[in-house]
């Protein structure tokens, strides 16, 4: 069995304007063609990503559950989007339910929504069936700010887990620092029984992989998935092998030891430039035999751990 912890599906509704032609625009300029080429061309295909085709996903990759999130952006510079905060959620919680046994969602608030969100949280929990809320701190906040303290203790109250987005990888019109790690650190010592996942484990590139790994060397309640990681593995194969290698190793000061807290996760559809689902499976299941080449010895059961057991026993 195979976990997805983390991907996306879309409608256009779900986010301004200025979110999708900030997408366009960065596209545009990686691949050197006009925004309207990628509007016209490209966007109508990402709108249509729904559940139905993405299960198609899941089926051809061997993935048996995938996690939907949403980042909530409305409070960033591109503004709200036309649905409010309730009924962008309540579209992916319809989708989900075309899909009972594939799919499971992660509800998208934005902790400066206030009482708004504390009541949404309870609503995704009590009527929705969710069980993880995730934020964005790259729409501009630092998540330790104490005055969202209320905001992660209905988290903790509810059992629901949160999900932070950690590396710089992100829409072209936000911030990256918002998404430093360490600003997840204060939360994970105040609310000890809120389990909190490292969303792109640092990014695999920065010294933010790093930091992810020594919080969670510290803190029993912190977790890690591997989504983002897709660009490091393509160009430098051997040192994130490495990488992997030593977080397998790596104990832990308090709690489990880390290779019983990281996961898979692919972000479909924003990383298959990269690497397809399929592949990005393949290639997490190759691992014990591709270690070879570089000296490095990897077995299955660790291998299972990440794409299995580990989100079984964390997710739940
Ligand atoms: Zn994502």
């Amino acid at each position: 069995m195979v976990v997805n912890t983390h991907c996306h599906i879309l409608c256009k509704e779900l986010y301004s304007d200025a979110f999708w032609e900030g997408i366009a625009a960065g596209y545009a300029r990686s691949m050197g063609v006009p925004t309207e080429t990628i509007m016209t061309q490209m966007m109508p295909q990402t709108w249509a990503s729904d559940a139905s085709v993405y299960t198609q996903i899941m089926a051809d990759a061997g993935i048996d559950k995938a996690y939907i999130c949403h980042p909530d952006y409305g409070k960033s510079v591109v503004g709200e989007a036309k649905w409010s905060i309730e009924e962008v959620n309540k579209w992916y919680v319809d989708q989900r339910d075309q899909f009972p046994d594939k799919l499971e969602f992660v509800v998208g608030i934005d902790p400066r929504r206030g009482e708004e969100g504390i009541k949404l949280i309870e609503k995704a929990s009590q009527e929705w069936g969710v069980k993880a809320v995730k934020i964005y701190a790259p729409c501009g906040f630092f998540p330790d700010d104490p005055k969202y303290d209320a905001f992660y203790a209905k988290c903790e109250e509810l059992g629901m887990m949160l999900q932070s987005h950690t590396a710089a990888l992100t829409h072209p019109l936000v911030e990256n620092k918002y998404a430093n790690p360490m600003y997840l650190d204060r939360i994970a010592a105040r609310f000890p029984d809120l389990k909190i996942l490292m969303v792109h484990f640092g990014g695999g590139f920065t010294t933010w992989t790093l930091g992810v790994i020594e919080i969670m060397s510290g803190r029993t309640n912190v977790f890690a998935e591997f989504s983002g990681h897709q660009g490091m593995v393509k160009c430098y194969p051997e040192y994130w092998l490495k990488l992997l290698r030593a977080i397998l190793d790596a104990p832990a000061l308090f709690g489990a030891p880390l290779k019983e807290r990281i996961m898979f996760g692919s972000d479909w559809p924003y990383l298959s430039p990269v690497f397809s689902d399929k592949d990005w499976v393949q290639f997490f299941k190759d691992i014990p035999e591709t270690g070879k080449q570089y000296g490095l010895k990897f077995t299955q059961e660790e291998i299972n751990l990440i794409l299995n057991e580990n989100p079984k026993k964390i997710l739940g």
